[in-house]
């Protein structure tokens, strides 16, 4: 069995990055910029914009934080969209979620300008991702192609469940897979009798938010497991799968925290230099 481990991945990644970066700075005029709006306090969602920042300058990555408070209305907040839409320093926007209730997290996220979208949400990255053009695409779909890739793992002709069919992670990620020729179940929270669907597969991607839905009776002898869900017990990160148990069969499984996490972060910078590179380098 094969921990997959995301936080060294990411390193490597990471590095690789900031070398490409630096090796930039010789002819651009300025390094990549990330915007980075959070609007009010949650406390989860300041911890994920720290770290964002942090390991954006990290890698040479200039990182703007922009806080808002709680109250702000959406007409304020489309403005600050406009301000950093039509900002030529800025190359990447990023809007942390969940927004406040007031405020329509679909409008706001179609009006960041789609090639400064690097977390890739807009309809328009969404729509191209879907038709094949290319597109920015989600960080968390795209860190665990990029961890999957990593591991050399082949997933033409493999079984894959997804299970969780949100935006952000489901939907693109059973994308994905298909386009690596994979065959493609995806499950939610309707989905009868899931062990039917679990049992069976070579490759399982769960990304739920409930602790130990997939235990080890759910699962074949050599079955890989990505992990996305994040729980919180107490001051514990857990994922969605009984790892302690799981990991006995598996061929290959994500531990949480240290698997999709940092690979989320590095496929965002990798975005934002994406971007950077599409109006610089090319
Ligand atoms: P979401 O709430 O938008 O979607 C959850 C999905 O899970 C839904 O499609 C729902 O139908 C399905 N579901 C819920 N309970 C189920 C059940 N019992 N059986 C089968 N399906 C079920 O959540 P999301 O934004 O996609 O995030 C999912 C999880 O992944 C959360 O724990 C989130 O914190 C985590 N997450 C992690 C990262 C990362 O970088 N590691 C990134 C994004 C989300």
């Amino acid at each position: 069995m094969t921990i997959m481990n995301g936080k060294e991945v990411s390193k490597i990644r990471n590095l690789n990055l900031k070398q490409k970066i630096d090796k930039a700075l010789k002819t651009a005029s300025r390094p990549p910029s990330l915007a980075v709006i959070l609007v009010g306090e949650d406390p989860a969602s300041l911890i994920y914009v720290e770290s964002k920042v942090r390991q954006a300058k990290s890698v040479g990555i200039n990182s703007i934080d922009i806080k808002l408070p709680e109250s702000i209305s959406e007409v304020e907040l489309i403005k600050e969209i406009e301000k950093l839409n039509n900002d030529p320093l800025i190359d990447g926007i990023l809007i942390q979620l969940p927004l406040p209730k007031h405020i329509n997290e679909g409008k706001m996220l179609d009006l960041v300008h789609q090639e400064k979208d690097v977390d890739g949400f807009s309809v328009l990255n969404q729509g191209k991702l879907f038709q094949n053009r290319d597109s920015i695409i989600s960080a968390t779909p795209k860190g665990i192609i990029n961890l999957i890739d990593h591991y050399g793992i082949n997933l033409e002709g493999l079984n894959c469940t997804v299970i969780g069919r949100s935006l952000i992670v489901g939907l693109p990620i059973s994308k994905l897979l298909i386009d690596r020729n994979a065959t493609v179940t995806t499950c939610h929270r309707y989905t009868k009798d899931l062990i039917s669907h679990t049992i069976n597969a070579d490759l399982i991607v769960v990304a739920t938010g409930n602790i130990n839905l997939i235990t080890a009776d759910m699962v074949k002898d050599g079955v890989i497991i990505i992990d996305v869900g994040i729980n919180r017990i107490g001051k514990k990160i857990c994922g969605d799968v009984d790892f302690e148990n799981v990991k006995n069969k598996a061929s290959f499984i994500t531990p949480v925290p240290g698997g999709v996490g940092p690979m989320t972060i590095s496929a965002l910078l990798e975005n934002v230099y994406q971007v950077y590179e599409d109006k610089f380098l090319k």
